[in-house]
């Protein structure tokens, strides 16, 4: 144990008073840490902090104990945390900055204590490393969080402080915490619903990135603050009054815009000033009266407004009857007011009040009281469901959860009612995904307020959704086309990767048996001699290819017997490329062709928006920046203006026989409307083995008709197969395939 050292030998008198202060005001901020007990863990961590930190000053001079100090305040004033929180928080540093161990922690404080403050050092770690270090970390954070949301709450107060202090942290890293501020913490304290924290993360960092737009606009929010005040006052007036007659407690104020949120407005909308912020809001927080539920109470006064003032239906929003998924719940409404401009009024308890301010951690307190599993213990949960999934990449997974967020949610229904929560634009697969793993690997489409709909049909909030499935069906490549949530992306890659394990097995298998009956055995030189011969970039696909059925064994002995490459030639396979470690991303050999395989994991490719090549289609392949390449159709314009201007990354490609891919083509047809004569088309592309119809869209007007067929197919012989059977349905005059067309995947 280190030795005590008094106060006084590294702190002025005036320090030292204001030191006492902080942490009465701090045991005072927290109603649970007045209890002997509580107060004594609290000096006893107070204690070890300043002991560790001492004689550290920050960059404006003040001593370090400020800084853990505020921090605990903010725990357990701003979130509402109990002892232990606040304990923590007094020592979030102590491990990142000092000798002291987690293991002398876990000794003097227990082992729940010394675990959070594990994880806020590691989070310390986290975000001063290089990117993809950073996200594997960020898996480790949200793993801890999952565990102890209260490390991530603690993370936010320090968070919070540093920035309210920004001028104390070193210049050179203002910018940086100011960015990372914005990018993950104010997301995420939205997510956990700390509005009030997140508003302010997010007005800091503005503060910091753009001073100017910063002072502006605050500037004009005090200038314009006083006419704003009377319009609130004179639209509230006879709200007030019907309220108190009506009995009720109440509080109606003006809602603050944050500068953040205004400027964010600007940008997007493109709006001035005046027009975001003249746009008048007010909340009514009410004491709920006795006897009546609090949901009745604010339809009650939704309906004394509407006495008053005219309601816009279209922007009733009810998050009552069904909370936000970070817990929020309020009554929305717009009403017109005297003077001819809209007002937006939020109705909430004095409950849903807090919660709406401190998020989580008021759901919590309120919590006790109701088993009721909440929105944040289910997102909570989806967080967990994600991270079993050890294998998935580290850095995707990192924008997937971003996205989620971000996103804002639709509300949608089982069969039996069942209210299931997605983000916005999310399809039926993902929902099928949402439900079980299973429900999703075998869904074939889903039936939205009893209409068929395919697989790809995004769902609007309301929906009612029963999804179909079939034993038959497998995961398939396109389904990441249109797939949104980072669950359902990480099932389909989980199955492929499964699925391709498999077939790679199979193929050593069959590539054992095959040589030993040749009286050989696999050695790396017949793999090499195989993998050039089958034009397979490593090991594992050569037995993938074999397991499936792509390449057959049949001219294998002649290949075998080949006399082997001499020196030179050897050098010059070798140098492109032929050798490569399974784990190293194969090179593009510019001047050869490059081979379209099935296997798409071996090149990074993609096939171009403007003219959607498919296989058997004349190509070529446009590297891009990140290396990855574009496949066009030789003749689409695009692609000849990238050969005039980018003739350097142009390689020219070739396809291999595809089985597995498919690729989307799309085909127009005129004829005589007759009758059945859809049935009929439907019939022969059905019973067509090798492709697959994604979408039919057929018009007619006076007698003529004229669809157009989204197709998924291997290649253009299987294309021109199909060409040629519709033309022979009666009453088919053209079937053309179109090369050009401005559909957006999505
Ligand atoms: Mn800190």
């Amino acid at each position: 144990m280190k030795e005590d050292i008094l106060m006084e030998e590294f702190y002025t008198k005036e320090e030292q008073e204001e030191i006492q202060l902080q942490l009465n005001e701090l045991i005072n901020a927290c109603p649970k840490c007045l209890a002997e007990i509580n107060k004594k863990l609290i000096i006893k961590a107070f204690k070890l902090a300043d002991r560790a930190h001492k004689g550290i000053r920050r960059k404006s001079g003040e001593p370090y104990i400020f800084h853990p100090l505020a921090v605990a305040h903010i725990v357990a004033e701003e979130i509402g945390l109990g002892t232990k929180g606040v304990v923590a928080a007094l020592l979030h540093d102590v491990v990142e900055d000092t000798d002291y161990t987690v293991e002398d922690i876990s000794t003097m404080f227990g082992p729940k204590i010394a675990s959070i403050v594990d994880g806020l050092t590691k989070l310390e770690v986290f975000f001063d490393n290089t990117e993809s270090k950073q996200a594997e970390n960020f898996r480790k954070l949200l793993l801890s969080m999952v565990e102890d949301v209260r490390v991530i709450l603690i993370k936010l107060a320090d968070r919070l402080h540093n920035m309210r202090t920004l001028d104390s942290m070193p210049e050179n890293k203002r910018l940086k915490i100011a960015g990372e501020t914005l990018y993950i913490y104010a997301p995420l304290a939205h997510r956990l619903g700390l509005y009030a924290i997140k508003t302010e993360l997010e007005d800091l960092s503005l503060k910091y990135e753009h001073p100017n737009v910063y002072e502006e606009i605050s500037k004009k929010i005090v200038e314009s603050s006083l006419r704003q005040l009377s319009r609130i006052n004179e639209f509230s007036a006879p709200i007030n009054e019907k309220l108190k007659e009506a009995g009720y407690e109440f509080e109606i104020k003006g809602r603050p815009k944050s500068i953040y949120s205004i400027w964010n407005k600007m940008q997007k909308k493109d709006l001035p000033f005046e027009e975001i912020y003249d746009v008048l809001a007010i909340r009514i927080v009410f004491k709920p009266l006795p006897g009546m539920s609090e949901k009745t109470q604010c339809w009650t006064i939704y309906s004394m407004i509407t006495d008053i003032y005219k309601p816009k239906p279209d922007r009733l929003r009810d998050w009552i009857s069904v909370p936000k998924a970070n817990g929020y719940e309020a009554l929305h409404a717009t009403f017109m007011s005297s003077y001819g401009n809209w007002v937006e009024v939020q109705i909430r308890s004095e409950r849903m009040d807090e919660i709406a301010e401190k998020g989580f951690a008021a759901h919590w307190k309120y919590k006790e009281n109701s088993d009721q599993e909440s929105e944040i213990d289910n997102w909570l949960k989806r967080i967990r469901e994600l991270l079993e999934n050890p294998d998935d990449d580290s850095l995707e997974f990192l924008d997937d959860f971003k996205l989620n967020l971000f996103a804002s949610e639709i509300v949608v229904f089982t069969p039996k009612g069942d209210k299931i929560i997605m983000p916005n634009g999310a399809t039926a697969l993902d929902m099928a995904f949402e439900i079980h793993t299973d429900l999703g690997y075998r869904c074939i489409g889903a039936k939205v307020n009893y209409k068929l709909v395919p697989l790809s049909y995004k769902l609007k909030s309301g929906d009612q959704v029963e999804i179909l499935t079939s034993k038959k069906q497998i995961p398939k490549w396109e389904w990441f086309d249109f797939v949104t949530t980072a669950k359902a992306k990480s099932r389909i890659k989980q199955a492929f990767r499964k699925e391709r394990k498999i077939f790679i097995n199979k193929g050593e298998k069959i590539l054992e048996k095959h040589l030993t009956e040749k009286k050989l055995s696999i050695n790396s030189k017949i793999l090499r001699k195989l993998q050039t011969h089958y034009n397979a970039k490593n090991k594992d696909e050569l037995y993938f290819k074999i397991g499936k059925g792509l390449i057959d064994l049949k001219d294998a002995s002649k290949v075998l017997s080949d006399k082997p490459y001499n020196k030179w030639v050897r050098y010059w396979k070798l140098s492109f490329g032929f050798g490569n470690k399974s784990d190293e991303k194969p090179k593009v050999d510019k001047k050869k062709p490059l081979l379209l395989t099935d296997d798409k994991e071996q090149f990074n490719y993609t096939v171009a928006n403007c003219c959607h090549p498919i296989p058997g289609d004349d190509v070529i392949a446009y590297q891009d920046d990140d290396d990855k390449l574009i496949l066009h159709n030789r003749n689409c314009k695009v692609a000849i203006k990238l050969m005039s201007s980018h003739g350097d990354r142009i390689i020219p490609a070739q396809w291999e026989s595809q089985k597995i891919l498919s690729y989307i083509a799309v085909i127009k047809i005129t004829g005589i409307d007759s009758l059945g004569i859809v049935s009929k088309l439907t019939k022969v592309i059905s019973d067509d083995q090798n492709v697959n119809m994604r979408s039919i869209h057929i018009e007619s007007h006076d007698g003529i008709f004229e669809g157009v067929i989204h197709l998924y197919i291997h290649h253009t012989k299987d294309l021109n197969n199909l060409i040629l059977k519709l033309m022979k349905i009666k009453g088919i005059h053209t079937v053309t395939r179109q090369e050009r067309q401005n559909e957006k995947r999505h």
